[in-house]
C-alpha cells in the first residue's frame, strides 16, 4: 500500500488499479508500527518548520478583510507546450515531475512578487487510491506543504535539486495530516489568513489522471466563485497546451493585477525554459511595458531651471522688484525687502571679516526671529554655508557637530552664548550696534554648486552626519513648488519648522523668490496648537507645514472649537516627514470643510535629496487605502530596485526607493566611504549618482508611489529621524550597560522608544536618563527602560526583536494617590493621554518617565485647557511635569480668574478654588466675619472686593 502511494506521488502516475479503500487506510494507520511511522513523520514536519515561519505578503490591491471572506474569481490562460520544450528537457534531465517544475516556477514567482526569500505553498494530495471514495469520503484528501528558501546567490539548478528532494520528502511524510501539523505548530491564528500557507498549487490530472478531479468539492471548479486562498494556481494538461488558472480572492486583488501576475508567471517559466539565468536572483518578472513606463513615462520630469543661479541672486533680483514689500515679520516687528537686504549685507560683511575664506560652515544657535532670517541669508551672501544647531542641543553634541563640520564661527543670541566653546568666534546678533555701520567688503563670487547648508542627521555608527546641499538643488526644489502650488506678493508662509529639519528650507526661501512674506512663529510655538491657530488667523497665513502626527493633534484640538471664520486664509497645507495616513486626511477634510479653499499635499524626501522629491495631493471625498507619496518632482528620478539595486520590481512589488536627479546632496561631510556607499553610480544614466534611501516602496500602476516602511533600523518619531543604533551606542558607552537594544513600538497610532538593557548591576533609570540627556536630543531619549537578564535570541543566534516584551508601567514603591478633586481630574486626563489605568500613575510621577513625550504633552495640555479652561504653557509644564504640580498650577490660575470675575461673566455657579474653600472654612468658624460672602456679591451683581478679602 505504502509503496503504491509513494509511486503515485513521486511519479505522478497511478497504476489505475484500485485495490485499496479508506477502511484499509485507517486500519493501516492504527497499527502500532504505523503509529511509530506517523510519529517519525511528525518529527519530519516539525523539523521543516522549526524556525520562524514567514507569512506570505503578496502585493494586494485592497485592505485585507478582518476575516478571510472566500470571495473568489478565476482567470485562465494557456501556454503552448511547444514553448516550454526547454523546461521539459530540464525536468527530464533531472528526473523531475511536471508538478515539481510548476512548483518551482510558482514558488519563484511568489518569492519575486512578495520580495520574500522563504516561501510556503500548499498542494493537495488525494490519499485515496480508490476514486470511488471521492464521493463517500471527500475529506480524505490531505494537503502537503512545500517550503522553499532562496539564498542570495542560489543557482536555479541547486534550487531545483533541493525542491525535488523536498517534494519527495513531503510525499513520503504525507501520513501526518496537515490539520495535525497546524495544531502541533501552535501558530498564531489570524482569521484574515489561512494557516501556514496562502498560496496553493494544484495539478489535478497530474496525480490522478483517471479521475476528473475538477468535479470534486475540494478542488477547483472553473466558474467557482469561492477562493480558499489568497492565490491558487491550477495547471491542467489539455493536450497541446497547459491550461493555467489563477484563482484569487477578489477582496484582495483586482483583475488587472491578476492579469499582470499572469505575465510575471509566464516570464518565470520562459526564463527557466531558456535556461539563461544561472541564478534565481537573475530571474525577473517585470514586463518590458512596465520598464518602459518607469524609465520613460513616470520619470519624465526634465524641465529647465535656472541652474546657473544662486539662492542669493534670486532673492536680490526680487528685492529690486518689490523693495518696499514686507518680507519678514513677527508679532513684534516687520521689515521690508530693502531693509532685509541691507541687514543681510552688513552681517555678510561681518562674517567675511571674521572668516578668512568662503565655502565654510557658519553655525547658527538661534531662536526663531527676524535675525534668524538675516543670519541665514547673510551666511550665503558671504559665500559660506549655514549649519543650523538647535538651541536645546546638549553641549557635548554641539561640540561634536562644530568639530566635525570644521566650524569656528557661530552666530547666536546672548542667552545661548554659554553653549559655545571659547575657541569659536561668536557673532552676537543682538548686540545693539551690529547693524549700525555697513563695512563694505568685496563680495565673493558664489557658484550654483557651492554648498548652501549642511544639516546633521542621526547616524547608525553612533554619531550624527552632515549632509551637504548645493544652491542649485534648493532652487530646483523651490521653483518646482512655485510652479505647482504658486504663491504671490500677498501670500505669507508660516515659519514653524525648527531650522534643523530640512523641511524648514522651503519655508525659509520660497517667499523670497516671489515677493511673498514669512511670518516667524515665536520660539516653541510649533508645539502649541492653540497658538498656531491664532497666528494663522491673525496673520492671514496662507501656507503651513505639519508633520502628520502634529497635524493630527492640531486637528483634534480644533475639531470641536467650531469657529468657521478662523483660518480661512489657508491655501496649502503641506505634510511630510513621516507617513500620512488616511485617517489624517479624513480628519483634515472634516475640519476644513468645502467652505475652505485649502489643499492638502503629502510630500516625501530625505535630507540627502534636498527636502522633498515626490508629491501627492489628497482629494476630498476620496476613500484611500493608504496615502501615496506620489510622483517625482521636476528633474528628479525615482526608482524602486531589488536588493541588488536592479530594476526588477514590477508595479506593486516592494523594493528599495532610490533617487536620482539634481537635488542629490554632494554627500556627507568628510565621510567619503559612507557617501560612496549611499550614493552609487546610476545604471540608467552614465555619470550620474543615485541615492539609496533605505525606504521600502512600490509603484502603483498609475505612476504614484506607495511608501511601505524601512529596510533598516532608522525610525521616524513625530518627524524626527532617528537611527536606533545611535541611541544604543550612547547607552553602551555607559559603564553599567552591558548590552542594549532600542525599539520603536507603535501603539494606537503612537510611536515611542523603548530601551532594553542587560546590566550586571542595578541601574538607576533617572541617572541613566540624565546621562543620556547630556549627549542626545530630547526626542532620542527612550520613554521606557526595560532591564533584561539576557537578550532573546532566535534559533540561529540572532537577536529576536519580536520576543522583546512590550514595556508595562508598574506603580512605583512611592505611589501617591490624588489628594483632591483637581488632582483626581488631572489624573484621569493623564491616564487617558498615556493610555494606562489611573491606578498605575502616582501624582508625583514625572510625565516623561512614564511614557510621555512632547507631543503627548501638547495633547495633555489642550485637554486640560478644555476641562479647566486653564492655559498652562509647555514651558511651565516642562519645569515640573507631575500631576501635583499641574493641579496646583490650575488652582493658582483659577484663583486669579476668580479675582478677575467681571459682572458680565456671571454664571449660576463657579468651580470653587482652594482659596475659596479656605475662606469658606474661616467663615464657618467665625459666622460674623465678612470674609466670605461670595454668594451675595454675585447675586447682587457686584464685583468682589479684593481688598476686603
Ligand atoms: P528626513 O531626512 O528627516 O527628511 O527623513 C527622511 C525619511 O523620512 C524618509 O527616508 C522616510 O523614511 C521618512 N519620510 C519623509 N517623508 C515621508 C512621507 N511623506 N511619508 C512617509 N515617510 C516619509
Ligand atoms: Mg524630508
Amino acid at each position: 500500500f505504502e509503496k503504491e502511494l509513494l509511486r503515485i506521488y513521486s511519479t505522478g502516475k497511478s497504476s489505475g488499479i484500485s485495490k485499496y479503500n479508506y477502511i484499509d487506510y485507517s486500519e493501516w494507520q492504527n497499527t502500532n508500527a504505523n503509529k511509530n511511522l506517523i510519529l517519525r513523520q511528525k518529527d519530519y514536519w516539525l523539523n521543516v518548520f522549526s524556525d520562524n515561519i514567514k507569512i506570505l505578503e503578496l502585493p494586494i490591491d485592497y485592505t485585507r478583510p478582518a476575516s478571510f471572506d472566500f470571495k473568489g474569481k478565476s482567470v485562465g490562460f494557456c501556454i503552448n507546450k511547444k514553448d516550454l520544450s526547454g523546461f521539459h528537457e530540464l525536468l527530464n534531465e533531472r528526473e523531475m515531475t511536471l508538478f515539481m517544475g510548476f512548483a518551482a516556477a510558482f514558488s519563484i514567482f511568489l518569492s519575486k512578487l512578495s520580495n520574500q526569500d522563504d516561501i510556503i505553498i500548499g498542494f493537495p494530495v488525494s490519499g485515496r487510491p480508490n476514486a470511488n471514495l471521492d464521493k463517500v469520503l471527500g475529506a480524505f484528501v490531505n494537503t502537503l506543504v512545500l517550503r522553499s528558501r532562496f539564498g542570495k546567490h542560489q543557482t536555479l539548478f541547486d534550487y531545483l535539486t533541493k525542491l525535488k528532494e523536498n517534494v519527495l520528502n513531503a510525499y513520503e511524510n504525507q501520513n501526518f495530516q496537515f490539520n495535525d501539523l497546524v495544531e502541533t505548530l501552535n501558530l498564531d491564528r489570524d482569521p484574515s489568513k489561512n494557516a501556514l500557507f496562502d498560496a496553493m498549487l494544484s495539478m489535478p490530472n497530474q496525480v490522478e489522471p483517471t479521475v476528473d478531479i475538477r468535479n470534486t468539492n475540494i478542488l477547483h471548479k472553473h466558474e467557482d466563485d469561492t477562493a480558499k486562498f489568497d492565490l491558487s494556481l491550477f495547471v491542467l494538461d489539455s493536450g497541446n497546451n497547459y491550461e493555467l488558472i489563477f484563482q484569487y480572492c477578489r477582496s484582495l486583488f483586482n483583475e488587472s493585477t491578476i492579469n499582470r501576475f499572469i505575465e510575471y508567471l509566464k516570464n518565470v517559466l520562459y526564463q527557466i525554459n531558456n535556461k539563461v539565468n544561472k541564478q534565481i536572483a537573475d530571474i525577473d518578472i517585470i514586463t518590458p511595458y512596465e520598464k518602459h513606463q518607469i524609465l520613460n513615462i513616470f520619470n519624465n520630469t526634465t524641465v529647465d531651471y535656472p541652474s546657473d543661479k544662486t539662492i542669493i541672486q534670486i532673492f536680490e533680483a526680487q528685492v529690486t522688484k518689490s523693495p518696499d514689500n514686507i518680507a519678514t515679520y513677527t508679532k513684534n516687528e516687520a521689515i521690508t525687502y530693502k531693509e532685509l537686504q541691507y541687514r543681510i549685507n552688513v552681517l555678510a560683511n561681518i562674517i567675511r571679516a571674521k572668516s578668512n575664506t568662503n565655502n565654510k560652515a557658519i553655525g547658527l544657535i538661534l531662536g526663531r526671529s527676524v535675525e534668524m532670517i538675516i543670519s541665514i541669508y547673510a551666511i550665503l551672501k558671504a559665500g559660506c554655508y549655514y549649519l543650523p544647531i538647535s538651541t536645546d542641543t546638549p553641549l557635548e553634541r554641539i561640540k561634536y557637530i562644530l568639530k566635525d563640520s570644521e566650524c569656528d564661527i557661530i552666530i547666536t543670541q546672548k542667552k545661548y552664548i554659554n553653549k559655545v566653546d571659547s575657541n569659536v568666534q561668536v557673532i552676537d546678533i543682538e548686540s545693539s550696534d551690529i547693524f549700525q555701520e555697513a563695512k563694505s567688503k568685496e563680495y565673493v563670487n558664489i557658484k550654483p554648486n557651492d554648498i548652501a547648508y549642511i544639516i546633521y542627521t542621526s547616524g547608525t555608527t553612533g554619531k550624527p552626519k552632515g549632509v551637504m546641499i548645493e544652491h542649485h538643488s534648493v532652487i530646483n526644489r523651490i521653483l518646482w513648488m512655485q510652479k505647482n502650488y504658486s504663491i504671490g506678493l500677498n501670500d505669507t508662509i508660516l515659519q514653524k519648522t525648527p531650522y534643523t529639519f530640512d523641511v524648514s528650507v522651503w519655508e525659509l526661501f520660497w517667499w523670497s523668490f516671489v515677493g511673498g512674506k514669512i511670518f516667524m512663529l515665536e520660539p516653541g510655538g510649533e508645539k502649541e496648537p492653540e497658538l498656531i491657530k491664532e497666528v494663522i488667523t491673525r496673520n492671514c497665513i496662507n501656507v503651513i507645514h505639519f508633520v502628520p502626527s502634529m497635524m493630527e493633534v492640531f486637528l483634534d484640538v480644533h475639531n470641536n472649537s467650531g469657529n468657521k471664520n478662523k483660518m480661512q486664509s489657508l491655501k496649502y497645507v503641506f505634510s511630510s516627514g513621516e507617513a500620512l495616513k488616511p485617517n489624517h486626511v479624513n480628519s483634515f477634510f472634516k475640519l476644513f470643510t468645502s467652505d475652505f479653499n485649502v489643499r492638502l499635499i503629502n510630500l516625501y524626501g530625505p535630507t540627502e535629496a534636498t527636502v522633498d522629491v515626490s508629491f501627492f495631493e489628497c482629494k476630498r471625498n476620496t476613500e484611500y487605502k493608504s496615502i501615496p507619496i506620489g510622483k517625482p518632482i521636476d528633474n528628479t528620478q525615482l526608482y524602486i530596485l531589488d536588493e541588488n539595486y536592479k530594476l526588477e520590481q514590477p508595479f506593486g512589488v516592494i523594493g528599495e526607493l532610490v533617487i536620482g536627479g539634481v537635488q542629490l546632496a554632494r554627500g556627507y561631510f568628510k565621510q567619503k566611504a559612507l557617501t560612496e556607499l549611499k550614493f552609487f553610480n546610476s545604471p540608467f544614466e552614465y555619470g550620474r549618482k543615485l541615492y539609496k534611501t533605505g525606504d521600502l516602496a512600490r509603484w502603483l500602476p498609475d505612476g504614484n508611489i506607495e511608501y511601505i516602511g524601512r529596510v533598516d533600523h532608522q525610525v521616524k518619531i513625530r518627524g524626527f529621524r532617528i537611527e536606533l543604533g545611535e541611541i544604543e551606542n550612547c547607552l553602551e558607552n555607559h559603564n553599567s550597560v552591558k548590552e542594549s537594544v532600542v525599539i520603536a513600538h507603535e501603539e494606537n497610532e503612537d510611536k515611542y522608544l523603548c530601551a532594553y538593557i542587560v546590566s550586571n548591576e542595578v541601574v538607576n533609570v533617572d541617572k541613566l536618563r540624565k546621562y543620556m540627556s547630556g549627549l542626545l536630543p530630547e526626542y532620542m531619549i527612550p520613554s521606557f527602560f526595560v532591564f533584561m537578564d539576557n537578550m532573546p535570541l532566535t534559533s540561529n543566534g540572532k537577536l529576536n526583536r519580536k520576543a522583546l516584551p512590550k514595556p508595562k508601567l508598574k506603580p512605583g514603591s512611592e505611589y501617591k494617590a490624588p489628594s483632591n478633586e483637581t488632582e483626581k481630574k488631572v489624573l484621569n486626563i493623564w491616564a487617558n493621554v498615556l493610555k494606562v489605568d489611573t491606578s498605575e500613575i502616582s501624582v508625583s510621577d514625572n510625565f516623561f518617565t512614564i511614557g510621555g513625550h512632547s507631543l503627548k504633552a501638547t495633547i495633555l495640555l489642550s485637554k486640560i485647557h478644555k476641562e479647566f479652561n486653564s492655559h498652562i504653557t509647555l514651558k511651565d509644564f516642562f519645569k515640573e511635569p507631575t500631576i501635583r504640580n499641574v493641579s496646583s498650577l490650575i488652582e493658582t490660575k483659577e484663583e486669579s480668574k476668580f479675582y478677575s470675575l467681571k459682572i458680565n461673566e456671571i454664571k449660576d455657579y463657579y468651580t470653587i478654588s482652594s482659596a475659596q474653600k479656605r475662606l469658606f472654612l474661616l467663615q464657618q468658624m467665625d459666622q460674623t466675619s465678612t470674609v466670605y460672602n461670595i454668594h451675595d456679591t454675585i447675586y447682587l451683581g457686584k464685583e468682589i472686593d479684593k481688598e476686603k478679602i
